[in-house]
């Protein structure tokens, strides 16, 4: 994803119809080794790749080498673009490298063992990664310079001495599935390797490549040979609002080894700017439940709780995602079964033929099934990442607080496949799926997301900001139990109770509503925790709680009676809470 100050790069993959999957992988295959050649011709004049003697990488590629095989000058562009990026990218690495080899020449790095893992003073590589960030802040993150130390601690791992220099520990950066920037020719109607147009009414891309035939020929009429594609709505939607750009073609390898080709298409957008900290008057904070996935509340900088809670409820999602993992439970238990009976014969012996016919086919199963699941748990990650969204803008807040993904908590109990799927839903894929999505969508609407520290947000009171005890339900006030659904403060003044993931809901506004008061006066951003001083208990306004919501768009993605569809997919969950009118979204991805 490319980013400039007020445009930002959107990519969507869309597989290629099967008609032309042949054509495309073998035209990937060709290409790829064009690139990999060009990569390891150059390898040596990496550092030149530093300076950019051009905003195009293929033009700075052309300038040092001719083609090293030859099949029309603007694919060899296209395949000169991709080498180009690669060493520019690689370069780019090697600078960072020169800054962290003093860092692992001072020993201030140690290698791990087996049972210690890498790095003798963390804290000492904290400040100097943080200290080489300021000294670099054009470029390079924390994780680029952690990526690079660690690959310096597997490198004395094999060899027993620090790497020397950047190519000393990096082999040559080939490329091992294929890709193709069509940055190189000439644009959808001129192009000399591609010719691409789209039908927003119709909702379709029409695409011709010029591709080898399976003798390695390549065709003058490629042009004549075109192909439609569907395109999504939010494809669609981002094109009218943007512009679009050259695609990339693009090989996908799964774990069984087939690979198919995508169209990577790319739309850059405006972007909103962030809102300026002093606007921001009212903040949306949520939290990961047990019971419901996410819960979400919201304060103003008043201390004043605006409007109910919103719980987001996957109850028929958990079932169906929890029956797909007992399937995949199953599908493992008959290939550990049949392994056990090919492993009674010796090689060649004709009664393995049935075991060795039938395990391929299982373990494509297992694969399949696997895709499913993530690929619900990618559906349910952005739906909820929408609803948060909407859930802003009908409240107008410019702020949404989130817990920080970095202590996530384990907070999923319950036995058998759907305890399982919820423990695993709560900890990984969804969460991490839902905080990317969030992210990128906040960056593209002008509006901030800040992390919170999450340390006591479900054991405190919001109203007072008391201790608070949780119990598994109101009518178990005698037994303390800290994983328990319910909320009681113990302040005696106070005694609010409530669902404890309410509560945390409502603790982590809070914290983001102390962020911003302190960011607002002192211009800097730090992350309060719940016991800091500046963090205010809130009260409740319930005349304040008119839903703002966006006008009614009916275009069949939606939500009737509380429950929310998402378009495209045989996807609902339900949104509860106690406003009694139905609401009706449209939701894009
Ligand atoms: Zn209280």
């Amino acid at each position: 994803m490319r980013t400039r100050r007020d445009q930002q790069s959107l990519s969507y993959p869309l597989r290629l119809p099967d008609s032309i999957q042949a054509d495309a992988l073998r035209l990937l295959d060709v290409s790829r080794e064009v690139i990999n050649l060009t990569v390891t011709a150059l390898w040596g004049r990496l550092d030149e790749f530093a300076t950019r003697t051009n905003s195009y990488a293929y033009k700075q590629v052309e300038e040092m080498i001719p083609p090293p095989l030859v099949h029309g000058h603007r694919q060899w562009r296209c395949e000169a673009e991709q080498a180009g990026r690669i060493l520019r990218g690689q370069a780019e690495r090697k600078q960072h490298f020169a800054l962290i080899l003093p860092l692992l020449t001072q020993g201030m790095i140690q290698p791990g063992t087996e049972t210690k893992r890498a790095g003798k003073d963390r804290k000492a590589i904290k400040q100097a990664v943080a200290d080489l960030q300021e000294a670099n802040s054009d470029g390079g993150t924390a994780v680029e310079f952690q990526s690079l130390i660690e690959q310096a601690c597997n490198f004395y791992l094999h060899t027993g001495c620090f790497p020397q220099t950047y190519e000393e520990m990096q082999p040559v950066a080939v490329l091992k599935a294929g890709i193709l920037p069509y940055a190189g020719d000439d644009g959808p109607q001129m192009g000399q390797t591609y010719r691409m147009s789209y039908d927003v009414d119709q909702k379709t891309l029409t695409l011709a490549l010029r591709t080898p035939d399976d003798q390695g020929a390549w065709a003058r009429t490629w042009r004549e040979k075109t192909c439609q594609m569907r395109l999504p709505d939010v494809v669609v939607e981002r094109v009218q609002a943007g512009e679009m750009l050259a695609p990339n073609l693009r090989e996908i390898v799964e774990a069984d080894g087939a690979r198919y080709a995508v169209l990577d298409f790319i739309v850059e957008v405006p972007v909103e700017r962030a809102s300026p900290f002093e606007e921001i008057q009212t903040v949306l904070g949520f939290d990961w439940g047990v019971r419901v996935l996410v819960t979400a509340g919201v304060v103003d900088l008043d201390g004043n709780q605006i409007g109910r809670p919103f719980f987001l409820d996957t109850g028929p999602f958990d079932g169906r995602q929890a029956r797909l993992r007992r399937q995949i439970d199953q599908l493992k238990a008959k290939v550990a079964r049949l392994k056990t009976q090919l492993d009674r014969f010796p090689g060649g012996d004709p009664r393995r033929k049935p075991s060795e016919e039938v395990l391929p086919i299982l373990r494509r199963e297992i694969s399949r099934c696997w895709r499913k699941y993530e690929a619900r748990n990618n559906d349910l990650a952005h739906l909820a990442a929408n609803i948060l969204l909407v859930l802003a803008t009908a409240f107008d807040c410019k702020l949404i607080a989130g817990e920080s993904l970095k202590s996530m908590k384990s907070a999923g109990r319950g036995r058998g496949a759907r305890g399982r799927w919820r423990n695993w839903r709560n900890n990984s894929q969804v969460r991490g799926e839902l905080w990317r999505v969030l992210r990128y969508t906040c960056f593209l609407m002008g509006m901030r997301l800040e992390w919170q520290q999450p340390r006591h947000t479900s054991h405190v009171c919001p109203r007072c900001g008391s201790p608070a005890n949780t119990y598994s339900s109101p009518d178990h006030h005698d037994k303390i139990n800290d994983w328990g659904a319910w909320l009681c403060c113990s302040n005696p003044a106070c005694l609010w109770n409530g669902s404890r993931d309410y509560a945390a809901s409502l603790n982590i506004a809070r914290l983001g509503a102390a962020l911003i008061r302190h960011t607002q006066r002192t211009s800097r951003v730090k992350h309060p925790s719940i016991t800091d001083p500046s963090v205010q208990p809130v009260s409740y306004i319930g005349t304040r709680a008119a839903l703002r919501l966006p006008p009614l768009v009916p275009r069949g993605h939606l939500i009737a009676s509380g429950r929310i569809y998402c378009n495209g997919w045989r996807l609902s969950v339900k949104l509860r809470s106690s406003y009694a009118t139905p609401i009706m979204l449209r939701f894009c991805g």
